[in-house]
């Protein structure tokens, strides 16, 4: 037995076959056929009956009836209306479930909280094509959410739980993390879905903060500067800064600035917390 050939994937062949459902590439459409790694989203997700769970892309309702079957309730949105009667069907003996045929960056997700009388906990294998503008939309709106699950492009993952000095310590580390706690639960292999992306996958876990890490006086900005610093790696953040076109700051205000805060004039982004960042940015821009 190949280690695809799980009982999920079987499963998913029939439900196609049965169906005669046509992938869309441009809907990100690779499902998940192993089982295991079912059961590691469930765990990451502590999910139990009390729970209220989002699921975006719930594809032909793999991971939503493992999701129902812990009691909790789920609306899944799916923004392909031919999954539409695959999921009703499959999952008309879940009281529980409730399928949305809709684009999830247009669903309500205040009211869908409001409806349930509590925070939501977000759990999907997000289709690739907008996995960051999903993530980012439901951390910078600060959006009723609890606990965020989700299946993404490894190497993104890797960029959003990165400490400074790693390789993959960024913007999307520090913007990411300002938001929310972040690691990786489970690195997944391309070989778990179909059909088999070009990319491995990771399952991320994201806890939003009850209170941010750093304080800033314009959260905006703060963001802009830290993709500044960024903007050029092996550079110092001097460089990065007093040539960046979205400041106007001098060689001279820049180092003056660094001195204040006691860092060193040749330092570079790649080396700075989130804590570091704030400091200077305050010593900058007040
Ligand atoms: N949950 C299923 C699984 O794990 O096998 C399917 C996951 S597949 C990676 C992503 C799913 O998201 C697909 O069913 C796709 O049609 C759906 N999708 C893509 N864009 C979407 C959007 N903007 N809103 C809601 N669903 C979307």
């Amino acid at each position: 037995m190949s280690f695809i050939e799980t009982t999920l994937y079987q499963k998913t062949k029939d439900i196609i076959n049965r169906y005669g459902f046509i992938f869309k590439k441009n809907f990100g459409q690779n499902f998940l056929v192993d089982d295991r790694v079912l059961d590691k989203i469930i765990r990451a997700g502590e999910i139990d009956a009390d729970d209220a769970v989002l699921e975006i892309g719930p594809g032909i309702g793999t991971l939503t009836e493992a999701l129902a079957m812990s009691g909790a309730r789920v609306t899944a949105v799916e923004i392909d209306r031919t999954l539409i009667p695959i999921l009703e069907n499959e999952l008309r003996g879940f009281k529980n479930v409730r399928i949305i045929n809709e684009d999830i960056l247009r669903t309500d997700v205040r009211g869908l909280s409001e409806e349930y009388g509590r925070p939501l906990k977000v759990i999907a294998n997000l289709p690739y094509y907008i996995t960051t503008p999903i993530i980012m939309n439901l951390l910078e709106k600060e959006l009723p959410v609890e606990l965020i699950v989700v299946m993404i492009q490894k190497e993104v993952a890797m960029r959003m739980q990165a400490k400074p000095g790693s390789k993959d310590y960024g913007s999307l580390s520090i913007v990411t993390q300002y938001f929310a706690d972040a690691y990786v639960a489970a690195n997944v292999p391309r070989n778990c879905f179909m059909p088999r992306p070009n990319v491995d996958s990771a399952l991320i876990r994201l806890k939003p903060h009850d209170v941010k890490p750093v304080e800033v006086s314009d959260r905006k900005m703060f963001f802009k500067f830290v993709k500044a610093a960024f903007s050029k790696r092996r550079k110092t953040l001097v460089n990065c800064i007093t040539t960046s076109p979205d400041f106007d700051i001098s060689k001279e205000k820049m180092t003056r600035a660094l001195t204040e805060v006691n860092m060193d004039e040749r330092v570079r982004g790649e080396s700075l917390s989130i804590e570091e960042f704030a400091l200077l940015f305050k010593s900058l821009f007040g």
